[in-house]
């Protein structure tokens, strides 16, 4: 059905690393508000699509948002509003096309895909549905997500040792949205007491994981299986499961990895997630590889994608023609899916879309930089991926994600919980 935008406007705001970042509101002629926060990364990919700052050191060290804003108040909205759309395909394209840059580095992808998710949300309250109801999908039914919970972060992420960014819990075998956000946040607990216990900091990453002194993964991971048996859970696919995102990018240099001081070929960091299979309890391992080793990643992906969920996150940048290439490439059996890395929703989906009809799981993803924007449940939930990670069961910016899918299970007892396979 037709619509009408009668404005779009940004303001400069803060996300929850207390850095700028963009609120998008749109109005539509028949008088429908709403509103986006746009998230952003500390651990990006090369290809993502251009996040632009300021640059002006006279304001929050460069990193002010004010000229994305000024293109959402300026460009986006007099090229938007007062004409007749047909969808939010057609306006996501209008937008591409007046950027004019493969990248969207003119107008940044932070305007873009702000005022994308904003009007998404304006034509599902508009049409008076639930945005996981309104979401176009691509032929997956909608379903409840495995919550992937950030217990630990390491990384670009926390001032530890820690080389490894993210360990994550995933009640994989809850039977329910409720429960499986009930264990995430039970063993989070009981990881708390024993890392007291062990005379550990407590102190949070910019994800709301713990980010204790601790440097070699395998010790984290026997820290993890500990706390999840201590709050009264199996483990693996009938209990809770790990999930782990290296984010290998960030310690891959000079054509090796450096792991707490050693130094590794793909050859050695692959032998070593192979180690960790045997004995822990992991079904996913995002970035394992760098982006910049695509050899590594068919190598990778040859050894164990039989065996564990292999996501592409730095490598991919939820972008559908690098995707896609990547699937020729046997490289990876998942991709992570991040509405900003692309910047736009239309382009968000059709990624997964490719995912889908080549088999490829699809983690729907928040950033490290967040607001209390929940669009993200709603997406994992309408397309029926079955996965979303966005952090701890701590932070009130993750939490409202975990929160919004409980809401939504109780809206809709009829949806299906966990990873659909
Ligand atoms: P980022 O990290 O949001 O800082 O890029 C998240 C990830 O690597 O998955
Ligand atoms: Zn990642």
């Amino acid at each position: 059905m037709a619509f009408e935008i009668e404005r779009v406007q940004a303001l400069e705001v803060l996300d929850s690393r207390g850095r700028p970042t963009l609120s998008v509101t749109i109005e539509l002629a028949d008088g429908t508000h709403a509103e986006a926060g746009v998230p952003s990364g500390a651990s990006t990919g090369t290809r993502e699509a251009v996040e632009l700052r300021d640059g002006d050191p006279a304001r929050f060290g460069g990193a002010g948002v004010l000229t994305a804003v000024g293109n959402v108040n300026g460009e986006l909205n007099a090229t938007l509003s007062g004409r007749p759309w047909d969808d939010l395909a057609e306006v996501d394209q209008a937008m591409r096309d007046l950027d004019g840059t493969p990248n969207k580095a003119r107008l940044g992808a932070n305007a873009i895909i702000g005022t994308s998710m904003a009007l998404a949300r304006a034509l599902a309250t508009s049409a008076g549905r639930p945005l996981y109801e309104w979401l176009p999908g691509f032929g997956q039914p909608a379903r409840l997500p495995v919550p992937c919970f950030n217990v630990l972060n390491g990384g670009a992420h926390a001032p530890n040792p820690l080389d490894f960014q993210e360990f994550m819990v995933c009640p994989l075998g809850a039977p329910s949205m409720a429960e499986a956000v009930r264990a995430g946040a039970e063993v989070y607990q009981a990881l708390r007491r024993r890392l007291v216990a062990g005379g550990h900091a407590t102190g949070l990453g910019d994800e709301g994981g713990f980010a204790p002194d601790l440097a070699e993964p395998e010790e984290v991971l026997e820290l993890i299986v500990a706390s999840i048996q201590d709050a009264g859970y199996p483990l693996g696919t009938t209990g809770v499961g790990i999930a782990l995102d290296p984010a290998a990018s960030e310690f891959y240099a000079d054509g090796g990895y450096t792991v707490s001081g050693s130094r590794l070929s793909s050859a050695d960091l692959i032998a070593r997630y192979a180690a960790m299979l045997e004995r822990f309890p992991i079904w996913s391992i995002e970035d394992g590889l760098g982006e910049q080793d695509a050899g590594g990643w068919q190598q990778l992906t040859a050894a164990l994608g039989e065996r564990v969920q292999l996501v592409g996150d730095d490598n991919f940048c939820t972008n559908p023609a690098i995707i896609a290439a990547a699937i020729e490439d046997g490289i990876a059996n998942a991709a992570l899916i991040k509405v900003n890395q692309i910047g736009t929703v239309t382009e968000t989906l059709e990624a997964m879309r490719i995912c889908h009809e080549a088999s490829y799981g699809q983690m729907v993803s928040h950033r490290s930089g967040e607001t209390p924007d929940t669009f993200i449940a709603d997406l994992a939930v309408a397309t029926g991926c079955g996965q979303l990670k966005t952090g701890a069961p701590a932070r009130g910016e993750r939490v409202a994600k975990y929160n919004r899918l409980i809401q939504i299970a109780a809206e809709r007892p009829d949806l299906p919980y966990g990873l659909g396979r």
